[in-house]
């Protein structure tokens, strides 16, 4: 989902709710060759509207009106944006617009953005057109009676062989003028936060499910391509219409972009020609952005007090096809992952201040955080009743706003208990428990097992109230005994009585707790030395100069990105590696690859002078980049090399696409990834075999755990 107009209304203070809508009769032709749009608007205001009344229109359209006063204010709060005042003659609620203008955009790479999508606040061109409510394309209204939200119908005139795409239902009227040629309405009746127009010389790929219009806009015929999409738009919607309730649109759209975003709107979505070409995009971003019709455009966002829809939507639709696929846990410790690694403490923010994605930290927060917020809630209230309230939020909140508030009432009623605190705790604090396995100790009593187990919170602050899910694996039995324990002190000790004898103890195996990990239950990866505070690139002095020139050009890109603190030396200018923060070693040449090499010695890797084995793979100096990651202490370490120094900046925009791995082998021109992996993880800090009553300790492998299904099958 994107930012709205309603953002921009924020900043004037406004926050209201009426009964009428305000209602946008549209008429606009585009003329993309020349990057303007022509347009009048019957703008309808709701009963008892005051006579004067503000307006957003873009700077480069000159609005006039047959029927009002218009007066030009200044530019606030986007530069391309300009602030209007009407006013309306006395007893008349309605007025028309009549503008024409240049909106003309490029798409630029958003600089805040950590993922390679570029951004554009409107667009008219030969390649197509793409206009929202941050636009200006009409008037947005700063009234105190609408609550920003709106109804219309928009009535398109386009060249030859363009389609348009906007909310709700369409009517097509094809009439020739002036060469100009296709002609559409579209109308929606539901309230709506902002209006969107998307054009193109589009073709269009059209079938149903149910009542529901499933259509798919590309750029180039391709059959095969639309007809996949179309079958996933038909799984989906089933799925979530299952889930939830009634999809809420009339219709269900892919809209190919012209350049590279990740966009849902209501009833449709905006991906770009790479995206929804990647095969894996179909059944990951696809369902998510399916998904937002009902939370985020379905359901609106009260923004004020944090964007609770992504999380919602990521634990649905990410989440959920992971758990299909058996994978839930492995996921959840990713998202956990990627808050410990980015999220240092003075970087962290409650999710009621969450408003959108612009970096890997804001989204570990909005999306990580609150799906893990959604899946505790889920498991404390159990299955049914989760649902339940989902689909109970669903009915009540439709077309309307809704906040983490609303959430917190609709559960609770659900949950049939008062879950404030939990509330409280996961939505307006920031942070996030540490835990530590102190002890886990066997004694007898006469005839059962007692196990005496000692955790710790070691977070600073106040402890937080948690249902910690514990495994403990008995002799003799396959599957691990499992429980949970109330915990809301910093030191807690428990008695769990056992009919077997206990072995092994196991806190949180499944990743069920939002917390930050233990480095002990992280494997090292490239996101730890990326996400550091503190960053130190170190290069090699002794290699040839054009290797030299390309290190140091990509050590400067990483120093411009990351933004932080971002040091590079030579490896001759210093005598020991940091303690602290996270080092890079450049090359082959380097003269710590040694230091790296040692302490990397033990994993599943070796690297000699000529080449790096992964997995009884060999890779090779004179042919492959390579990355490999590991701790030095506690420090990330990351080193990487390229055989030849053309190779070193695609190498440098490729790799933090690849934070996650611990190491990636790359060849060839394009440097085309041939490996990449995560190292395993042999200990963790919250496991721990069981002290038995002589004092000896047994190393065993953890139990077996119920396979868990999943929240739809
Ligand atoms: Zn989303």
């Amino acid at each position: 989902m994107r930012l709205s107009i309603l953002l921009l209304l924020a900043f004037l203070g406004l926050n209201c709710h009426a009964q009428s809508l305000l209602h946008h009769k549209l008429s606009v032709t585009l003329y993309p060759d020349q990057h303007r749009l022509k347009a009048e608007d019957e703008i309808s205001l709701p009963a008892g509207s005051p006579r004067t009344l503000k307006f957003f229109l873009h700077r480069d359209l000159q609005p006039a009106s047959p029927d009002a006063i218009i007066e030009a204010l200044g530019t606030r709060p986007q530069d391309w944006l300009r602030l209007y005042r009407v006013t309306l003659p006395p007893g008349s609620n309605t007025f028309t617009l009549k503008y024409a203008g240049v909106i003309f955009h490029p798409p630029q790479q958003d600089a805040r953005e950590a993922r390679s999508f570029e951004n554009s606040p409107g667009i008219i061109a030969e390649e197509g057109a793409v206009l929202s409510g941050v636009s200006g394309w009409y008037a947005s209204f700063e009234s105190v009676l609408t609550g920003g939200m709106l109804t219309f119908t928009l009535d398109v005139t386009l060249p030859k062989n363009w389609l348009s795409i906007s909310q709700g239902t369409r009517n097509v009227i094809n009439k020739e003028m002036e060469g100009l040629s296709t002609n559409t309405i579209w109308q929606e009746q539901q309230p709506q936060d902002e209006i969107y127009l998307m054009a193109a010389p589009f073709v269009e790929y059209l079938d149903k499910v149910d009542s529901i219009e499933t259509l798919v806009y590309l750029r180039h015929e391709n059959m095969e391509l639309a007809q996949r999409y179309l079958d996933a738009t038909s799984r989906y919607l089933s799925m979530y219409q299952n889930l939830i309730g009634d999809y809420p649109y009339a219709k269900f759209a892919l809209v190919e972009n012209f350049w590279e975003t990740g966009y849902g709107m209501p009833s449709f979505t905006l991906l770009g020609s790479q995206v929804i070409r990647l095969p894996f995009i179909v059944d990951t971003s696809y369902p998510h952005e399916i998904l937002h019709n009902w939370w985020g455009n379905g359901i609106y966002v009260d923004y004020q007090s944090g964007n609770w829809a992504e999380g919602l939507t990521a634990y649905l639709a990410d989440h959920l096809l992971q758990e299909q696929k058996n994978n839930g846990a492995e996921y959840r410790r990713s998202m956990l992952q990627k808050y410990t690694d980015f999220v240092s403490a003075g970087r962290d923010f409650p999710l009621n201040q969450f408003v959108s994605r612009h970096s890997a930290q804001s989204e570990a927060v909005g999306y990580g955080k609150a799906m893990m917020v959604f899946h505790m809630l889920r498991k404390q209230m159990g299955e049914e009743k989760f649902i339940r309230a989902l689909q109970n939020l669903y009915q009540k909140f439709r077309f309307k706003r809704a906040g983490y508030t609303d959430i917190e009432k609709t559960f609770s009623q659900e949950a049939g208990e008062d879950l404030s605190s939990f509330f409280v705790q996961w939505v307006q604090q920031t942070g996030a428990p540490t835990l530590r396995l102190v002890s886990a100790v066997e004694e007898r009593t006469s005839k059962d097992h007692d196990l005496i187990l000692t955790i710790e919170q070691t977070q600073t602050g106040s402890p937080y109230v948690l249902d910690l899910p514990v495994a403990i694996t008995l002799a003799d039995k396959e599957d691990a005994y499992t429980t949970s324990l109330k915990m809301n002190e910093k030191h807690a000790e428990w008695r769990v009585t056992l009919t077997g004898k206990p072995l092994r103890v196991d806190v949180d195996p499944e990743f069920d707790i939002f917390r930050r990990l233990d480095s002990s239950e992280i494997p090292p990866a490239l996101s730890q030395v990326f996400g550091a505070e503190k960053m130190l690139i170190v290069l090699p002095a002794k290699a040839n100069k054009n290797l030299r020139e390309q290190y140091l050009a990509a050590a400067k890109r990483w120093q411009l990105q990351v933004g932080r603190s971002t040091d590079i030396v030579w490896d001759n200018e210093i005598i020991k590696l940091p303690a602290s923060g996270a080092v890079w070693i450049f090359g082959w040449e380097n003269r710590w690859r040694g230091v790296f090499q040692s302490v990397h010695e033990s994993g599943n890797d070796t690297l000699s002078d000529q080449s790096v084995q992964i997995n009884e793979v060999e890779f090779l100096r004179s042919k492959h980049a390579l990355v490999l990651t590991t701790r030095i202490g506690k420090t990330p370490a990351a080193w990487l090399a390229v055989p030849d120094a053309r190779m070193m900046q695609t190498l440098a925009r490729k790799l933090p696409h690849y934070s996650k791995y611990s190491y990636a082998a790359f060849e060839g021109e394009k440097l085309t990834n041939i490996v990449k992996g995560i190292w395993p993880l042999l200990t963790s800090s919250l496991s721990m075999p069981v002290r038995q009553l002589d004092g000896s300790i047994q190393e065993v492998n953890r139990g077996m755990l119920e396979v868990r299904t999943s929240l739809v099958r």
